[in-house]
This record gives C-alpha cells, structure tokens and sequence, in this order.
C-alpha cells in the first residue's frame, strides 16, 4: 500500500492548517492536538458551510456538527494509507450513522480488486470530485412486488465512463440505497396522516386527487437539500404519475381508518 498512499498525497497537496487552529496560546508552536482537533474541525466546518454545515455531507441527515455532535471519518483509513492521517483532505465530516460499524467504518474506498488499474477514477474524493454533480436519484418499482418501491442511484448528465463505478463503490461504502429507500415507507405514513386529516375535514373521494397532488407538492418544495430530501425525491415522482395510479398508490377508502388498521 505504500505506493498508494505516496500517490494520494501527491494528488492531496498539502494545505495551510490555519483554519483548523485553536486561538491557541502558543501560536507558533500549536500542538498536534491543537492542530488535529476533531472537535474543531467539526465545529468549523458548520460554521464555513453555513446551512450545509447542519446536514451530513455523505446522506443529507440533519447533523449539528458540533464539538459534540458528528463524526469525522478518515476517509482513507488510517491502516491501510497512514500518509494521510492527518491530511485536511483526508478528515471528512459525517453524521455518526455514515461512520459507523454498519456503513462505512474501517472500509477503504479503494477497492482491492482496482488496486493498479487508476482506482482513483473509482472513486469520490471528497474534497475533489462531488458526487451531487453527477449523480441522479429515481424511485423505481420492485419488478416482483407492486408498490414495492425503492431508491435508485444513478449517474446524472455530469459523469463519465467511470461514473457507474464510482456510485457502487459509493454505495459499497455507505449503503445509501438500502438507507435512502428504507426513508420511503415512512415517508409514505406522513402523506396517510395528512389525508387521513384531509378525510376528517370532510374532502371527498371526488376531490381527493386534487387534495393529495396538493399535499405532494407541498412536501416536494419543502426539501432543500435538507434530511427531508428523500421525500423531496418520492413526492415528485409521485407527482409525475396519473391520477388513477396516486389514487392506486393512495386509496381514499382506507384514509378513514385508524393507522394500525388501514
Ligand atoms: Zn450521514
């Protein structure tokens, strides 16, 4: 791995640690701990990303990183690349459920298989190449059960021939398909509960596709990129079926029933 890791340290330049600096009280001598504070450099990452800095850079959760809240992940771990354990590029901050034993944890982002044949390229370097920019997120329909339905990563317009590959080793890493559509079903619950309250107020069947378009729109604006931005995803493809399928999707009859019944 030793080559690997002289690679990745030519491709992460060395920058100024100045940002990651304490008001220190020997400033020109800061301390290691001073320097590679992970609480610090939590804390300054919210403060530098303003509104992105409360959301998980890697699953879009709500994260208050704080010098209590968050995780931050050794992006290259420690074991298999140590030239980059104190590398800025190399420190990423993420909710504690992306750096956890479930998810990403001791994985490399380089997988083995591709080690010697331009891994790099198979990989989102966080720092460098962001996959918001060529990557597409669809709802599709389980083929053997209807209404099944889950998250799809795509590559979006902005990728190359490497894009595909970069998204499975992605979501080799972080799971975030399995993560993202397990989000559906509860999504689901909240539009029930807002046509069940619909219902109560006295919508009719006749008026119901209406009312619920309504609802979708409502929660599809609602999103901003925000932890909400999986119903974001659902609502909108929800939008673009007919009125017949929503109502499929949504039947009026089982909005008069309790939750634990319908
Ligand atoms: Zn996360």
């Amino acid at each position: 791995m030793g080559l690997l890791s002289t690679s990745l340290a030519q491709i992460f330049p060395l920058r100024s640690f100045s940002y990651l600096r304490i008001g220190s009280k020997s400033p020109k001598s800061p301390s290691g701990k001073e320097l590679f504070s992970s609480a610090l450099l939590r804390r300054k990452f919210r403060e530098l990303n303003g509104e992105f800095g409360r959301v998980c850079p890697v699953c879009a959760r709500d994260v208050y990183f704080s010098e209590w809240e968050g995780d931050v992940d050794h992006y290259f771990p420690k074991s298999a690349h140590p030239a980059l354990t104190f590398h800025p590029y190399n420190l990423l901050p993420t909710c504690a459920d992306c750096n956890g034993p479930k998810n990403k944890f001791f994985k490399d982002p380089i997988d083995r298989k591709d080690v010697g044949a331009g891994e790099l390229r198979t990989v989102f370097l966080p720092y460098l190449r962001a996959a918001s920019q060529e990557v597409e997120l669809d709802v599709v329909e389980s083929p053997d059960v209807e209404l099944d339905l889950k998250i799809a990563i795509n590559p979006g317009p902005g990728g190359d021939r490497w894009t595909r590959k970069r998204i499975e080793n992605m979501d080799r890493l972080y799971n975030l398909s399995s993560r993202w559509s397990g989000i559906l079903e509860g999504t689901y619950e909240d539009i029930e509960t807002e046509g069940r309250q619909k219902r109560a107020e006295g919508v009719t069947p006749e008026e119901w596709p209406v009312v619920l378009r309504e609802i979708l729109s409502a929660a599809a604006k609602s999103t901003g990129g925000r932890s909400d931005f999986i119903k974001g995803v659902y609502c909108s493809w929800l939008l673009e079926r007919s009125d017949a399928k929503l109502v499929e999707i949504f039947p009026y009859q089982t909005l008069s029933l309790p939750p634990e019944e319908a």
